[in-house]
Formats: C-alpha cells, structure tokens, sequence
C-alpha cells in the first residue's frame, strides 16, 4: 500500500508521539496499572482518536485504512495505549449505526475528544466463543429496560465510563435471534465492576461487570429488538482489522531493536549481524510481519469501499497476534540474557500481545468464521 500524503502527515504525527512519549515509558505504565486519562486527551487533542469520524463530532473525517495506520504507530510504542484508539473507533462505529442521534451526540465528541473511554460487554462467565448463548436479561417496562446478568473479561471494566452490552430480551432458547444490544452508561444505579490481575496489558483493567436492576431509557437501544448479532455485531471486523495492525506494531518495535542490536553486540569478534543464523529468523519475522500489514489493510480498503471483509479481518485477527508472539519471541532471543529482563520491553511485549490471541475471539472461532465465509454453513452449522 502506498500512503496518501495526508496519511503520511498524520502518521508522522502519530510517530512523533508514540515514540517520544510512549515508548519510554511503556514498561513503567503497564508496571503501574493505571490508565493515563491526560494521555487519552492528549491523543485526542492530536487527532488520533476517532480518525475516521465525521468531522462534525469532532473527527478527522478519513477511512478506516488512515484509522490502521494509526493503530499500528501507536502500537509500536505502547501496545495497551492502542487499545484505547482501536476500542474507540469499534464503538464509535457500532453507535453512529445504532444509536438514537441524541445518544451519538451525546457521547461520540467526548470519544473523540478522550474524554469518554467505552467498553464493550459480551462475555459471560459461561463462555465467550459461543457468544450467542448469552444470559445477561434485558427486560421492557414502559419506556425502560431493565438489566440483569453478569459480563466477565470486559476490557476497561472497571475504567470505563459507558458499555455497550449485548443482553437476551428473547426466550432462553432464542439463540442469537434473541439478542439486543444496549448502550448503559457507567454511572447508573446497581452496576459494580471488578478488575482482574492479568498476565499482560495491566492499564486496560479486564474485569467483570454486573448488573442488578440496572434501568436504561428505551432509546439507549442499539439497533432493532432480537437485531445484537446481525447488526451490531458487523463492527467486529473492523477492530479485528485494527487488532491485527496493534500487533503488527508491536512486533515491529521488537525487530527494528533486535536488527540494531544485532549490529551492536559483538561474538567470536564480530558483530552478530553477521551471523546469518541471527538476521535469518528475524528477516523471516520481518516478512511475516510485512505480508500481515498488507492484509489488514486490504481488510480495511474493502470496509472503506462498503465491500464484504469478514474473513479478511478473522484472518488478521488470528494470524496478528500469533504471528506476534512469536516474532517477538525471537527478537528477545536475538538479546541473549540481556533479553530475559525485565528491564527490556521484549518479554511485555509478549504479554501483551498474548491477550489478544484470545480477547475478541481466539483463532478457532476465527477459523471457524473464515471456513464459513469460504464454504457456509456446511462448516459450522452451530455459528
Ligand atoms: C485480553 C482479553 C481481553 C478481552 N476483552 C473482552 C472485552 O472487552 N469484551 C468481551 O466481551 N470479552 C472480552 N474478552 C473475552 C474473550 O472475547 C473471550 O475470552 C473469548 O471469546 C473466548 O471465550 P472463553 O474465554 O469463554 O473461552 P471458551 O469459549 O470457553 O473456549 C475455551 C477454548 O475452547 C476453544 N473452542 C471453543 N469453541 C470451539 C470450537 N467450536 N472449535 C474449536 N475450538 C473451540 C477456544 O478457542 C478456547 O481455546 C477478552 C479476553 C481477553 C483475554
């Protein structure tokens, strides 16, 4: 893909940013916990939230290709950072479809201003892959609903200032046809959240989020009644997308480190850039990495063009993040000792990427998505 000079502007910009105040301090933050909400207005402030939105909330009004390329900048230096760019534009995307015009106003400027941070609510404690088999309950009364059910591994549980839930108002049995989505902002009566202790991305404060008669206006409905899955779910090929252009950031950093270091670091008296059982495997991750970022912006060039995408993202979404891992692997490798500290990003990196081999589906349920598009239902007659 070549850039627009537009997007190379903006991308500059994002550079600038990440690596100068991101980078840094990436282990520091993650050691932290704490989300810096300076930093998310900051973003903000930059334009780097909410690239794709409309300017008259306050976005730059681009494509959803301009939206990646951010994605993976910010990535680059701060793979939790970018969750934060990535989750907005999933549910920026999922209201401006959805949502009454009110609740858009309402609530998409502050996305994109970094003043609002939304999470997004599907998980249950009884399984996320067979995500239709929800129990959370959405029952009418008058000109409310009122909710009832647990969400668990909800990113920004505990953070966030809005979710976006998928919750049954059909019968037990109604499957995915039973399922409506609903917008529920963070500070109505009987909602609690928790916050797990995570292997990785620490900041982003995974958890769980419990409603207990918790009332909504009728019209913080997203979409149609029994419509969650056909509607609503349909922005999930974008963040898939966008996941797969975080990780290829985070790879990046790891390979543009170890080539540097490589050229450093001296064995049997000379540099082990010479070694090609040292460059090989990390050309190797440099390739791999190249032909993901490819994809997922082919994946993004057809939403931008209106054309169907849903295998293009799962497959983004499954071999990102692997992918990843193990080219990050190999660049802490490439470090020797010095690799195994933790005063290296390497082995966060790791982590963090690892996340996201399961967090939005893992790479069965996205192989299971690609052999339905390719063959239909003969593949998974259960999805
Ligand atoms: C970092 C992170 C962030 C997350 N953020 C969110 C969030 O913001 N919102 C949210 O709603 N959820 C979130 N999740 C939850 C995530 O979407 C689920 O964990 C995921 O969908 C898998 O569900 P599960 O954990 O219940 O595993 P299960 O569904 O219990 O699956 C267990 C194992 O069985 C495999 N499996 C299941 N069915 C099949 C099949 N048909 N064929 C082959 N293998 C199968 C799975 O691949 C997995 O390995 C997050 C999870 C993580 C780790």
């Amino acid at each position: 893909m070549v850039l627009t000079d537009d997007q190379r502007a903006l991308q500059d910009t994002a550079r600038r940013f990440s690596r100068e105040q991101l980078l840094p301090h990436y282990q520091q933050r993650e050691k932290s916990g704490i989300l810096d909400r300076e930093l998310m207005r900051e973003m903000g402030r930059l334009g780097l939230m909410g690239v794709e939105i409309p300017e008259r909330f306050g976005g730059l009004g681009l494509d959803a290709v301009t939206t990646g390329i951010i994605a993976e900048e910010v990535a680059y230096g701060d793979f939790n950072i970018s969750l934060l760019p990535v989750g907005m534009s999933l549910n920026a995307a999922i209201l401006m479809r959805n949502a009454q015009p009110e609740l858009v106003d309402e609530w998409v400027p502050r996305m994109v201003q970094g003043e609002a941070l939304i999470a997004i609510c599907l998980t249950e404690p009884r399984g996320g892959s067979d995500a239709a088999n929800l129990q959370l309950r959405a029952r009418r009364e008058g000109n409310e609903y009122v909710l009832n059910g647990e969400k668990t591994s909800i990113t920004f549980a505990d953070r966030a200032d809005g979710y976006v839930v998928f919750a049954r108002t059909g019968t037990p049995e109604s499957g995915a046809k039973g399922v409506t989505a609903f917008f529920v902002p963070a500070d109505r009566p009987g909602i609690q959240r928790t916050c797990f202790n995570d292997v990785g991305s620490a900041i982003a404060g995974r958890g769980s989020v419990f409603f207990d008669d918790v009332r909504i206006p009728a019209n913080h409905r997203l979409g149609d009644e029994g419509k969650g899955f056909t509607q609503v779910m349909q922005g999930f090929d974008y963040s898939r997308a966008l996941i797969g252009l975080q990780c290829v950031g985070a790879a990046q950093a790891s390979l543009d480190e170890a080539f540097a270091y490589s050229k450093e670091r001296e064995a049997f008296n000379r540099p082990i850039a010479q070694f090609q059982g040292v460059t090989f495997p990390l050309v190797e991750g440099e390739s791999q990495i190249a032909a993901i970022r490819q994809l997922c912006f082919h994946a993004l060039a057809l939403r931008d063009a209106d054309q169907p995408h849903t295998a293009e993202a799962a497959m983004c979404k499954w071999m990102g993040p692997k992918t990843a891992f193990d080219v990050i692997h190999q660049c802490l490798l490439t470090f020797g000792h010095y690799g195994w500290s933790k005063d290296l990003p390497h082995q966060q990196r790791l982590r963090d990427v690892m996340g996201l081999e399961i967090g939005d589906g893992t790479a069965a349920v996205m192989k299971l998505i690609i052999a339905r598009e390719k063959i239909g239902r003969a593949a998974v007659q259960y999805l």
